[in-house]
């Protein structure tokens, strides 16, 4: 039979089967060893066979490869990393301009991580019932950059339901995931999709009140119109695989579209003579705010956990 992991409490895997069964399953001792990268060798999201064996216990027998997964370092101190969720059809990148005012750096930086992972992502400008008129026109600005390098971006209030219809065609029969800073209405936006799930996106603190961590696991949900939402309780960004200098462009669609006009082959658009994407950033053809994220990003260390 085959399976969607839903939930995992590290001993037992709970799994839905095509015709919405929910089985309780455990693992065999291969698939610990097999995987060695990570403490948990099977995450939410992932497809997997089973059978039931002669003690009438469901027993997971392959696992499919993963379309993509995200990861954060393990809570416990071994160099491992811990599977948060895999499988993932589209990320909603949840962000505001108001209260609190989500910056370029942190978009930009979750959707170099989303390309590194391949999860397309669709952004969700929040809470528009209360922005001003210097905040709308600010909304259109951000809009027409992420629209023109092929994000899809929609203004929404969770609060009063605007374009929430849109949302839900977006997640309809898809894997989703929802990120983004706390308060910028994340678990809002998720009770209003609907109001039985009573997710909880927010933040959560990785210590208990005795100062040990705690590990929150993911949860799979499914929507009542068709679809599945994985619930992060505390993750609101990917975590970080090193990228290199050289490989960063390649999570810039505008950047990669460009590069092929640069006078060297190895550019990486810093200060190299006949630089198109430079030449574009002077003349507006791709917005300074990416452009100049690009370069901050070059000078740090991004790890991309994988
Ligand atoms: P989360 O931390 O991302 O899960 O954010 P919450 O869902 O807890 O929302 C944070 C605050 O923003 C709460 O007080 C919500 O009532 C408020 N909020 C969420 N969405 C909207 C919205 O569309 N408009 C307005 N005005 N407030 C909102
Ligand atoms: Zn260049």
């Amino acid at each position: 039979m085959k399976g969607i992991v839903i939930k995992s409490t590290g001993s037992w895997y709970h799994l839905r089967t095509e015709d919405g069964s929910i089985y309780q399953a455990r693992i065999r001792g291969k698939f610990r060893i097999a995987n060695i990268k990570h403490t948990n060798p099977i995450a939410v999201g992932d497809e997997v066979d089973f059978e039931i064996d002669k003690d009438e216990i469901a027993v997971i027998t392959n696992i499919h490869e993963r379309k993509n997964y995200i990861i954060r370092k393990s809570v416990n101190l071994s160099k491992k990393t811990h599977i948060i969720a895999s499988n993932i059809d589209v990320a909603f990148l949840v962000v505001t301009l108001s209260n609190p005012k989500t910056s370029f750096g942190f978009i930009d930086r979750f959707l170099i991580t989303a390309e590194a992972y391949h999860i397309p992502v669709i952004i969700l400008f929040n809470k528009i019932d209360i922005y001003n008129e210097d905040e709308l026109a600010e909304l259109e600005f951000y809009k027409s950059i992420y629209n023109s390098i092929g994000y899809e971006s929609i203004d929404i209030s969770a609060e009063t339901g605007l374009n929430l219809d849109l949302v839900k065609n977006r997640m309809k029969h898809k894997v989703s995931l929802v990120s983004g800073h706390s308060g910028v209405g994340k678990s809002t936006l998720l009770n209003t999709l609907n109001p039985d799930l009573n997710l909880k996106t927010h933040e959560v603190s990785d210590f208990n009140s005795k100062g040990q961590h705690t590990t929150t696991f993911a949860q799979m949900y499914e929507w009542p119109f068709g679809g599945f939402i994985i619930d992060t309780p505390g993750i609101k960004e990917f975590g970080l695989v090193h990228i290199d200098k050289s490989e960063l462009q390649g999570y810039f669609p505008e950047i990669l579209e460009l590069k092929y006009n640069c006078k060297f082959d190895n550019c990486i658009h810093v200060n190299e003579p006949k630089c198109a994407v430079r030449n574009a950033a002077e003349t507006g053809e791709i917005a300074i705010s990416r452009y100049e994220n690009y370069l901050t990003f070059l000078e740090e260390d991004i790890y991309i956990d994988k």
